[in-house]
């Protein structure tokens, strides 16, 4: 790590810790969409925030990011177009990540080099981080399925791994070292507080069957409350969308507003007398949840993933287990108190914490990669020597 902050900048850095040191941190965001987002984006937002409060604690912080993208770290716009359309496709994330990784190796042959870089984008990064001399922490943003648990049994001992929920670390597959659970940030200021609300409840997402629109509109009918459905359709959702949601358009008990971003999402979401989470799979995180919880907006989900960790059942929330259940859980939402919706996730989720808490991960990371045998900075790793040193490391702090 470099750079011992002076007592001066320290004193004016908002959240700066006493054992402050700045640092030189490359976020890798993925290829294809710009940070922060126009409209859908988990990931994005998250790479955002992060950026931005990083770099109000006094680090130097580059963004590696989709053209378009905007940040106070400095931005370099990795390859020429973003890929809306066609996110996980190889040829262009292993260009994105190929140019990252010269990008650092080259700022590492002008002292001074990255300290760490912190991974968003997927797979790629992961896969080759003992082909690159800095240490890399990886954020786990999608669930473990079959496909997947391979592949991080195979590369997770690369990298400094970390879990967005405690959820997403306990379905990690035995083998997969996860190091720490830092969860995804919210700036509960840049989204209105709105106690009186309309008569709607709220469904948001990817036209995805895991995250339940159909499901939504049973329960919304259940309720006898109008619903509105927000969200792209997505590449390869278009046959799910027509057979199971658009049926149900009809632009009075059910809505189909599409893709939302800005004001007009924020306005959606504050207004909603509930977001419904009629999820079935192993929700990582779900920002839309903490999302819709700082404008006081409460969360009814089915008990699944994080939503069991974000919703306080009966204070923010709701947990419940159908569709039934799920309408008739409407019906009680006059017990819960916006105020507290906002207030848990303000204390719990805020952007100085998890800026703080990757601190630590930044450090940690450096402290592992220090233990593998001297090499010169800037230049790649051979895999077998990573690999062999990867055996003589210490566990990493949980
Ligand atoms: N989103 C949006 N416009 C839409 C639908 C979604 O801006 O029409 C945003 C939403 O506000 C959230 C993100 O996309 O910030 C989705 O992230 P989440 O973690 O909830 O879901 P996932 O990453 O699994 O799709």
């Amino acid at each position: 790590m470099s750079h011992q902050l002076s007592p001066l900048l320290t004193r004016h850095l908002p959240g700066a810790v006493a054992e402050y040191r700045r640092m030189k941190i490359a976020v890798l965001a993925p290829p294809w969409l710009p940070v922060p987002p126009t409209g859908y984006g988990g990931i994005e937002s998250v790479v955002s925030l992060l950026c931005e409060r990083l770099v109000h604690r006094g680090h130097q912080v580059t963004l590696f990011a989709a053209p378009g993208s905007r940040s106070s770290a400095s931005v370099h716009e990795v390859l020429e177009l973003c890929h809306p359309d066609e996110i996980g496709r190889a040829l262009y994330e292993a260009d994105h990540v190929a140019r990252v990784f010269r990008a650092v190796e080259d700022a590492a042959r002008s002292h001074p080099g990255f300290d760490v870089i912190h991974d968003h984008s997927g797979f790629m990064a992961l896969a080759m981080a003992d082909r690159i001399a800095t240490p890399l922490v990886h954020t786990l943003h999608g669930p473990f399925e079959p496909a997947t648990s391979r592949f991080y049994r195979q590369h997770a001992d690369k990298a400094h791994i970390v879990a967005i929920s405690q959820a997403q670390r306990a379905s990690a597959p035995p083998g997969v070292p996860i190091a720490e659970v830092i969860p995804n940030p919210i700036d509960v200021a840049a989204w209105p507080f709105q106690p009186d609300k309309d008569n709607y409840l709220l469904w948001l997402g990817r036209m995805h069957e895991t995250k339940g629109p159909h499901r939504a509109i049973a329960a919304a009918r259940e309720a006898g409350v109008p619903l509105v459905l927000a969200g792209p359709v997505q590449p390869g959702q278009e046959s799910f969308f027509q057979a199971e949601v658009a049926k149900h358009v009809d632009g009075d008990r059910v809505r189909y507003v599409g893709e939302v971003g800005g004001r007009h999402k924020a306005d959606l979401i504050a207004h909603a007398r509930a977001l419904l989470m009629p999820i079935t799979w192993n929700e990582p995180f779900g920002m839309v949840m903490v999302e819709a919880l700082s404008c006081g907006t409460p969360v009814i989900s089915f008990a699944q993933g994080a939503a069991t960790e974000i919703v306080r059942e009966g204070v923010t929330g709701f947990l419940v287990r159908d569709e039934q259940a799920m309408g008739a859980a409407v019906a009680r939402l006059p017990e819960l108190d916006p105020r507290n919706c906002r207030a848990d996730v303000a204390r719990r989720f805020s952007v100085d914490q998890v800026a703080a808490a990757y601190e630590g991960a930044y450090r940690r990371a450096g402290a592992r990669t220090a233990l593998l045998p001297s090499h010169p900075v800037g230049v790649t790793m051979t895999g077998p020597v990573r690999s062999a040193a990867r055996g003589q490391l210490a566990p990493t702090a949980g």
